[in-house]
Order: structure tokens, then C-alpha cells, then sequence
């Protein structure tokens, strides 16, 4: 087995996490979760947590779009 799959602990949400980590928009020096990246992004727009979690799901593909 390769190295290619470390994981990595996220320090804004503290959940486990594999692939390429984010940069914080908060620091510009800490690397988070890509979930956490998409929700900084989404917040820096403007968007409320509720509406993150939704995309979120969405971009996981566990909500059935109707
Ligand atoms: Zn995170």
C-alpha cells in the first residue's frame, strides 16, 4: 500500500478526513476538512448553516433531488 491515503484530522470540526485537505479563510494557514473549505466559502457569501448543511448533502449526493 501506497502513502497516498493519510488521513488527517480536521481541527474546525474535528472529524477525520482523507484527500486533499482546504486552506482556512480564517487564518490563510490552517488546512481543514474539504467540507469545512466548502462551508467557509459558503459563509464568506453569505449563506446560513442551515443552507450550507443542505449543499452540503447535495454535494455528497445523500439528498434525492425532486
Ligand atoms: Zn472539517
Amino acid at each position: 500500500m501506497k502513502d497516498n491515503n493519510r488521513t488527517a484530522i480536521c481541527p474546525r470540526c474535528g472529524q477525520e478526513y482523507h484527500g486533499y485537505p482546504a486552506l482556512s479563510r480564517t487564518d490563510n494557514e490552517t488546512m481543514i476538512c474539504p467540507d469545512c473549505g466548502t462551508r467557509e466559502a459558503l459563509e464568506s457569501i453569505g449563506i446560513s448553516t442551515e443552507e450550507q448543511d443542505k449543499i452540503l448533502e447535495i454535494i455528497h449526493g445523500r439528498i434525492n433531488l425532486e
